[in-house]
């Protein structure tokens, strides 16, 4: 069922500041319905894994230490064109260059602490969700 979901992290800065409630709702309320989801906070070990992709970048290591800082929320998210439709929903990388009404631009405050995660592909939401959630996890 390619296109059908997407892995979010809610990050620990929105965790933090008490944003979870309305972020899960704004992603309700545009037409995801939430598949499996935990409060969990990642290892040094699991956010490297996570984040491989960009272990050569200048930003990583402070990439590591902010997603390891505290809890985050992940979840699996079902949607016709889940992806796409939720990269939408989140805006661009740096919420300065968010659209108005997107996650980013309503919770995040710089290009490093910003709120939430999506997955960029079909196949990396698969092996996203695999990282967070056992199948019988997920319904
Ligand atoms: P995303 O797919 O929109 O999350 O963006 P990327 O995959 O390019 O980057 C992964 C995460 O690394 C982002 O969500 C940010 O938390 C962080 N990040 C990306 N670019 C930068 C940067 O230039 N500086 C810093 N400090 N963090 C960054």
């Amino acid at each position: 069922m390619a296109g059908k979901i997407t892995l979010t992290m809610i990050k620990p800065d929105a965790v933090a500041a008490g944003h979870s409630g309305k972020i899960i709702d704004m992603i309700i309320g545009a037409g995801f319905k939430i598949q499996a989801m935990k409060l969990t906070r990642l290892s040094n070990e699991k956010a490297k894994e996570f984040y491989a992709v960009h272990s050569e970048r200048p930003f990583f290591g402070d990439l590591v230490k902010f997603m390891t800082e505290g809890p985050i929320i992940a979840a699996v998210l079902e949607k016709e064109n889940a992806v796409e439709d939720f990269r939408k929903l989140i805006g661009a990388t740096n919420p300065a260059n968010a659209a108005e009404g997107t996650i980013r631009k309503n919770f995040a405050a710089d290009i490093e602490r910003n709120a939430v995660h999506g997955s960029d592909s079909d196949e990396n939401a698969a092996l996203e969700a695999s990282f967070h959630f056992a199948g019988v996890e997920r319904f």
